[in-house]
């Protein structure tokens, strides 16, 4: 496999679509790095387990200078990161219509789901360039390309900015043999989702899909590996509409 031995930090993978992620570009053959608020300790005693490589580092994806830290002890722990997967994200919970959003709830959500996505490109790209090959993935989400429930307008524009970012950051790293994509899922199986609408959301989305079947996180980290691929060194700039043909049907 291209990517073995090769290092991937995941933001948010000691849960739901980060962890799926880990999991499988660990079985990949990457060393991985977990970046999360939350310990992520079983995660990676499981890729452990499985004969991989993991760190899991404590950081407020949000906060520039955890984040740098966060990347430094990984490229001192692992090496070099030359696949960056910027999943970490709050989703609209509970949902807010704009009359009743407040300037903060806006920033702060505009800090974790884009802000992240800034800084840890930004960390990683002195060393990935340097190597001559990365890959880049920004978690969007198919809210931005369908009609779906009032009170998501701060994480849906954060989620169509995910997708800008990587549109933008592709042609400038196209030169150092990085390509930066984004996947804009529809609602997958995961705790964050499950807290916001429990299975009588899933239920709802499963009507507006063309595939009957519950999105499940292990669907996105298949993506995410093609991604990462040599396979997929011809994409960039894309946003890949993982959805189940909820939102192209
Ligand atoms: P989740 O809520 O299950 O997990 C998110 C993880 O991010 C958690 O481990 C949490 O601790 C971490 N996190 C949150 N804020 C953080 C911060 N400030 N610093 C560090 N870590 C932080 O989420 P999920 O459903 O797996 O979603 C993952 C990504 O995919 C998000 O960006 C989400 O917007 C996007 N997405 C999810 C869905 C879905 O239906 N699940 C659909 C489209 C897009």
């Amino acid at each position: 496999m291209a990517i073995t031995g090769k290092v991937a930090l995941i933001t948010g993978a000691a849960s739901g679509i980060g962890r799926a992620v880990a999991i499988r570009l660990a079985a990949d053959g990457a060393k991985v790095a977990i970046v999360d608020l939350a310990p992520a300790d079983d995660v990676v005693a499981e890729i452990t387990a499985n004969g991989g490589t993991a760190r899991g580092y404590r950081a407020d994806v949000s906060n520039e200078e955890q984040v740098q830290k966060a990347v430094a002890q990984t490229e001192t722990d692992l090496g070099t990161v030359q696949i960056l997967i910027n999943n970490a994200g709050l989703h609209p919970d509970p949902p807010t219509k704009i009359m009743d959003m407040s300037t903060a709830l806006w920033h702060k959500t505009f800090a974790v789901d884009l802000d992240s996505m800034f800084f840890f490109t930004r960390a990683v790209l002195p060393a990935m360039t340097r190597s001559g090959w990365g890959r880049i993935v920004n978690l969007s989400s198919a809210s931005v390309y369908a009609v779906t429930p009032p009170g998501g307008a701060h994480y849906v524009s954060a989620k169509a900015a995910a997708g800008g970012l990587a549109t933008a950051l592709a042609v400038e790293v196209a030169d150092y043999g990085i390509t930066a994509n984004a996947i804009a899922p529809t609602t997958v199986r995961t705790p964050g989702a499950l807290h916001l609408g429990g299975d009588a959301m899933l239920e709802a989305v499963l009507a507006t899909q063309a595939i009957k079947r519950v999105m499940e996180p292990s669907d996105i980290a298949g993506v995410v590996s093609f991604l990462a691929s040599d396979d997929a060194a011809m994409i960039t700039g894309q946003v890949i509409h993982a959805d189940a043909g909820s939102t192209r049907v």
